[in-house]
């Protein structure tokens, strides 16, 4: 069976490339996952977020094939890793059996589907990577998928490298019309241009059997028939993915959701996607010439996309650029650290935090940050202090620093620290913070019983876990003293055991379930039922 994917490997996701396929499950889940070769499991790791249940194979090549989002593993590794699970009183765990553990065949069962984890809907997410930990395009090994349509191009835009260049007398990003042709090629209107330019396109490919709208593959641009740049998408590294902010125009896309793949290399830019790259992709053009720049944009499966852009060079006065007010402005260095400081807080910047050296908005309103918008991109995290010494409140342990959103209610948790009077919050977004208060504690509210009553024929005891303000942090469920396994989805709020796991065996048990917020709120569930 060929598979149905829903996401291609090095997709544009919101933070990161796409390590893998996202297989198609029929909007189900429970479908049996094959190992898709010999070797033996050389990790499991099962978290609330990322790739829920996963089930690592390390395969005598050195590959290992990665499973995500599973439902449960097969009945011989669900015995393994529940025994982890009961022996760390946790439902998140990671473990790395040795090679002889737990070995694998080919086309064994290992696991079943499902949508575990920071899924959006039931499909299995498969990776391959390499012995160095560095994920594979797992096309490459002849996964077949039916795809016989080009990409399509949504978008051309042009880019002004410096001040002197212009692209139809504008010096900022201008937006260029496509024509289509009959092929699915496409031209561009000529632009006339002159100095260093750059381009960036919006792009996509759909498979035949899939609405689903996918990454593409590879990306090249020539100039007069010159190579100028190409993109990649085979292999990269963990540690390079949060790049894609750089890769991609940051401002576009935080306004107009879309993204722009620039197709010239900014500084601070290490992606390894990059190949052929001929004056960082950028291209010259000379006052009183007529070059033409091709941009070539293919699948995996071959299939190509070609746009045309025709560009007549031509000598244009650079406008002066929109006159911006500086002085309001506060700026933060690339190359080093900086500090901002006002009233209560503090933020501290670290050298590269940002990409370029950024002037930004920077205002404090009582407890409110106004730390401009989240627009630029930032390659690191950096810190927000607040000084509670002279706050009076009688929670001043129940206070978190909050990021507020103009569609939320309540500011949202941001990771909150306490030292001594300190409060500091470790974030990598732009955006308006502030101090937020949570005093009430979680709620948990039985599903599929109630006090008292006989459970004898129930396989799964349920309850719902939601707290409105900071945040579940942890919870921990115990019947008669023991502790229980119960899994955790923050999409449905449900906390799960499963009788079968066989550790409720006495007739009358007691059920206590405490749930802890954030900033330390607690709540306990008690309540008694009965098995036989
Ligand atoms: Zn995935």
């Amino acid at each position: 069976m060929t598979p149905v994917l829903s996401g291609t490997f090095g997709e544009l996701r919101s933070s990161h490339f796409h390590g893998g396929l996202d297989i198609k499950t029929q909007q189900r889940e429970g479908l049996k996952v094959y190992a898709s070769a010999k070797g033996y499991v050389s990790r499991i790791k099962i978290s609330h977020y990322g790739y829920g249940k996963a089930l690592y194979i390390t395969h005598p090549n050195g590959y290992t094939t990665v499973y995500g989002h599973l439902q449960k593993f097969s009945a011989r590794l669900e015995a393994y890793i529940k025994e982890c699970q009961y022996d760390k009183e946790s439902y998140e765990v990671e473990v790395f059996p040795n090679s002889n553990e737990l070995p694998i065949e080919t086309d064994e069962i290992i696991a079943y589907s499902g949508n575990t984890g920071g899924s959006g809907g039931p499909h299995l997410h498969f990776e391959i990577r390499d012995n160095q930990e560095r994920p594979l395009n797992p096309m490459l090994f002849g996964i077949g998928v039916k795809d016989t349509k080009q990409p399509f191009v949504l978008g051309v835009y042009a880019y002004p490298k410096d001040d002197k260049s212009t692209i139809n007398g504008k010096s900022s990003r201008v937006k260029l019309r496509l024509i289509p042709k009959k092929d699915g090629d496409y031209d561009v209107e000529k632009l006339s241009a002159f100095g260093n330019i750059g381009f960036g396109v919006t792009t996509y490919d759909r498979q035949d059997l899939a609405a689903n709208k996918n990454g593409v593959s590879n990306i090249q641009s020539f100039f007069n028939g010159n190579k100028s740049l190409e993109i990649d998408f085979k292999r990269f590294s963990f540690d390079e993915t949060k790049h894609i902010k750089r890769l991609i125009d940051y401002e576009y896309f935080k306004s107009k959701k879309s993204r722009i793949q620039k197709l010239f290399i900014e500084p601070n830019n290490p992606l390894s996607l990059y190949k052929d790259a001929f004056d960082n992709g950028y291209v010259r053009v000379e006052d009183s010439t007529s070059s033409v720049y091709r941009i070539r944009v293919r699948d995996y499966n071959g299939n190509e996309t070609w746009v045309n852009v025709p560009i007549e060079g031509k000598y244009a006065n650079p406008k002066e650029k929109e006159h911006i007010d500086l002085s309001d402005k506060t700026l933060v260095y690339n190359n080093q650290s900086t500090t901002l400081e006002e009233g209560h807080i503090k933020v501290n910047f670290y050298e590269n935090t940002v990409y370029d050296d950024e002037y930004i908005d920077f205002k404090v309103s009582s407890d409110t940050l106004f730390l401009h918008k989240d627009n630029i991109p930032l390659q690191k995290n950096f810190h927000i202090n607040y000084d509670l010494s002279n706050y009076k409140s009688e929670h001043l342990d129940k206070l978190f620093i909050g990021r507020v959103y103009r569609f939320y209610k309540n500011p949202l948790y941001v990771s909150t620290k306490r030292k001594g009077n300190t409060l500091t919050a470790k974030t990598k977004v732009f955006g308006t913070y502030t101090l937020a208060m949570d005093t009430v504690a979680p709620t948990i509210t039985p599903v599929n019983f109630k006090d008292k009553k006989w459970l004898s024929k129930y396989r799964y005891l349920s309850v719902r876990i939601d707290d409105d303000i900071s945040g579940i942090s942890k919870y921990r469920a115990t019947v008669n003293g023991k502790w229980i396994l119960m899994e955790y989805d923050y999409k449905t709020k449900l906390l799960v055991h499963d009788f079968n796991d066989n550790i409720v065996r006495d007739t009358k048990n007691e059920l206590k379930i405490i749930v802890t917020d954030n900033v330390g709120n607690s709540s306990t569930f008690e309540a008694t039922f009965f098995r036989k």
